[in-house]
C-alpha cells in the first residue's frame, strides 16, 4: 500500500479525480489517499499561497501528490501553486508525454509520439522581477549548472529506460549564449555518457516550427523552463487535445502528477470533462511507484476506451466516435475495459522497467573567477548617449575606464547610431586600464563618486572571468 496525497482541485477538477480515482481503484491500485484542499477556496479565505500549512506536512510525509487543476484568482497577488509546489518540493524534471491516437482522435499528425522533458525550477520562472526606471522592467532569466545536469540526465536516463531512440535539445543559446549556452553545452557533455542515444540540437524558433510541422522528426525534446511549458501545450493540442495529456513533476524525494490543462472553469459542475490528462498522470504516478501492472491494466483499459469511440465533448467527432460520453460515463467505460488490450491502437508493457540512475549532484572544482570590470546600470532621462558619457566621464574611476554604454543591450556609445531607439536605462561598462585588473574596493569608490555626482545608479552586475574565459556578453554591435 502506497499512501498518497489527493488534490481535487478547482472548476472540473473534483469531477476528473472523482473518476480517475474510481478507474485506478477499480485497477487495483494498492493506495491509500490523504484529502487535502488546495486552490481557489483557499486562496479567497485570505491565504495568497493557495495552501495551508498542514496541507503541506501531508504532502511532504506521503512524497506522492495527485493534484488536479486549481484556479489561481487574477490579480490580488496570488502565487501559483503550481510554480511554488514544483519548487518547494524540489520537483525539477516536468514529463509530458504526447501521443496522437490516431484514427480514433483527429490530428493532422498520425505518427506523433514526442515526449517533452522541460526543466521546471528556473530559468524566468524564477519570477524575480523588478522595475528599474520609468520605462524599464526586469525579470532575470536564472540557469544554474546543476539545474541543467540534472534535468538533462533525466532526459536521457528517461530515454534509456523507455527505449527511446534520440533526446533533442532545444535552446536559444545563438543570442543568451550563458543561459541557454550553459544548457547547451552541458547537454553536449551529458550526451557522450549515453552513445546508444542519438542527440541533437536546434535552435528553438526553427525547432518549434519543425515539431509543430513535422513531430514524428521528435522523439524526446529536453528543454529550458518557458520553452518547455510552451511547446509541451503545443504538442499535447496537435497530438489530438489538450484534455489528453498528463505530466510527473519528479523530484529526488518527492513527485506530483496532474494533467497539463487548467481547471476550465466554464466546463465545471457538468460532468462533461475528459479525466484522460489527469489519467495519464495517475498512470505516470503507479508507473513511479512500482505498480506497472496496475498502471498498464489502466492504459491499455483506457486506449481500448479510446478505439472503441467511447469519446467526451472535446475529442468527440461524428464518423469517428461512436458514442459521446460523460465524465462519468467515461470513467464507467474504461472500468469495464480493465483487462482488454486494445485491438488497433498499440497495447503497452510497462513492467521490467530499469531504475533511472539519477546519481546526486557533485558540486565542480571551482573555477579560477577574477573579476574583470563591471556594468553600472544607470536610470537616466536625457536623450543623447554623448550627453551621459559626458556625465560619467566626470566620475573619479581610479583604476577603470568607461569603456562602453548600451542601451536595452545595443551599443551607444562610443560610435552609436543616431537611429537607435533609446530608454531611459543605460548600462555603462567600465573595464580596468592596466592589467592588473580590479577589486571590489573600486566598484565601492565608483559607487560612492556617481552618488556625489547625483547619478542615479539602480544595479550594479560585476563582470567576470572563470578560468581567464570572459564569462559576460558583449554589447550589441561592440
Ligand atoms: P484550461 O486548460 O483550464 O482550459 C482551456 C479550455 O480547454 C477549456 O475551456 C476547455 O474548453 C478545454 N479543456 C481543458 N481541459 C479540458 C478537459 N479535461 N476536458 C475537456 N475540455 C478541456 O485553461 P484556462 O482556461 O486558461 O485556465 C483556467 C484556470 O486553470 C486558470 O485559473 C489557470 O490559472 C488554471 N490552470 C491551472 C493549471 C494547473 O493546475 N496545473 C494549469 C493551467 C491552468
Amino acid at each position: 500500500m502506497t499512501r498518497i496525497t489527493v488534490a481535487k482541485g478547482d472548476g472540473i477538477g473534483p469531477e476528473i479525480m472523482d473518476a480517475t480515482l474510481s478507474i485506478i481503484k477499480a485497477a487495483g491500485a494498492r493506495i491509500e489517499v490523504d484529502e487535502i484542499e488546495v486552490g481557489e477556496k483557499v486562496y479567497l479565505s485570505g491565504n495568497t499561497s493557495g495552501i495551508a500549512p498542514e496541507s503541506w506536512d501531508t504532502i511532504r510525509r506521503n512524497k506522492i501528490f495527485l493534484k488536479a487543476p486549481i484556479t489561481t484568482p487574477q490579480g490580488g497577488g496570488y502565487k501559483s501553486l503550481n510554480v511554488t509546489t514544483r519548487k518547494f518540493l524540489g520537483l525539477y524534471s516536468n514529463v509530458r508525454p504526447c501521443m496522437s491516437l490516431f484514427p480514433f482522435v483527429n490530428t493532422k499528425h498520425p505518427v506523433m509520439d514526442v515526449i517533452i522533458v522541460r526543466e521546471n525550477e528556473e530559468d524566468l520562472y524564477a519570477g524575480i522581477e523588478h522595475q528599474q526606471t520609468d520605462e524599464v522592467v526586469q525579470c532575470l532569466k536564472l540557469i544554474s549548472r546543476p539545474g541543467c545536469e540534472r534535468i538533462v540526465r533525466y532526459a536521457f536516463e528517461y530515454a534509456r529506460q523507455q527505449n527511446r531512440k534520440k533526446v533533442t535539445c532545444f535552446t536559444k543559446d545563438n543570442i543568451m549564449k550563458q543561459t541557454d549556452g550553459l544548457f547547451h553545452a552541458v547537454f553536449d557533455e551529458i550526451a557522450r555518457e549515453y552513445p546508444e542515444i542519438e542527440n541533437e540540437h536546434w535552435i528553438i524558433d526553427i525547432g518549434a516550427a519543425k515539431l509543430a510541422d513535422t513531430p514524428e522528426a521528435f522523439d524526446v525534446i529536453v528543454m529550458p523552463n518557458l520553452y518547455g511549458d510552451v511547446l509541451s501545450d503545443v504538442a499535447a493540442q496537435i497530438a489530438g487535445s489538450v484534455g489528453l495529456a498528463g505530466s510527473a513533476n519528479i523530484g529526488e524525494e518527492c513527485a506530483m502528477f496532474e494533467a497539463i490543462h487548467g481547471s476550465a472553469p466554464r466546463r465545471a459542475g457538468q460532468n462533461v470533462a475528459n479525466p484522460s490528462g489527469l489519467l495519464q498522470g495517475a498512470i505516470m504516478m503507479l508507473n513511479h511507484i512500482g505498480q506497472s501492472d496496475v498502471a498498464e491494466k489502466v492504459q491499455n483499459a483506457w486506449l481500448s476506451t479510446i478505439e472503441e469511440g467511447v469519446h467526451t465533448y472535446d475529442i468527440y467527432k461524428e464518423g469517428v466516435s461512436s458514442r459521446k460520453v460523460s465524465t462519468s460515463e467515461f470513467a464507467e467505460a474504461v472500468i469495464s475495459n480493465l483487462g482488454k488490450k486494445p485491438e488497433n491502437l498499440k497495447a503497452v508493457a510497462y513492467s521490467e522497467r530499469p531504475k533511472l540512475n539519477l546519481p546526486k549532484y557533485q558540486r565542480k572544482k571551482p573555477a579560477l573567477k577574477r573579476l574583470e570590470g563591471v556594468d553600472l546600470f544607470v536610470h537616466w532621462p536625457g536623450e543623447n548617449p554623448d550627453d551621459l558619457a559626458a556625465i560619467i566621464q566626470k566620475l573619479d574611476t581610479n583604476g577603470v575606464k568607461l569603456s562602453m554604454i548600451t542601451n536595452r543591450g545595443i551599443k551607444v556609445w562610443p560610435d552609436g547610431f543616431s537611429e537607435t531607439f533609446c530608454t531611459d536605462h543605460w548600462r555603462c561598462r567600465f573595464k580596468p586600464v592596466s592589467a592588473d585588473g580590479i577589486n571590489s574596493a573600486t566598484i565601492i569608490e565608483l559607487l560612492n563618486s556617481a552618488l556625489v555626482h547625483g547619478v542615479d545608479v539602480i544595479k550594479t552586475e560585476n563582470l567576470y572571468s572563470f578560468d581567464g574565459k570572459p564569462a559576460f556578453s558583449l554589447g550589441q554591435g561592440q
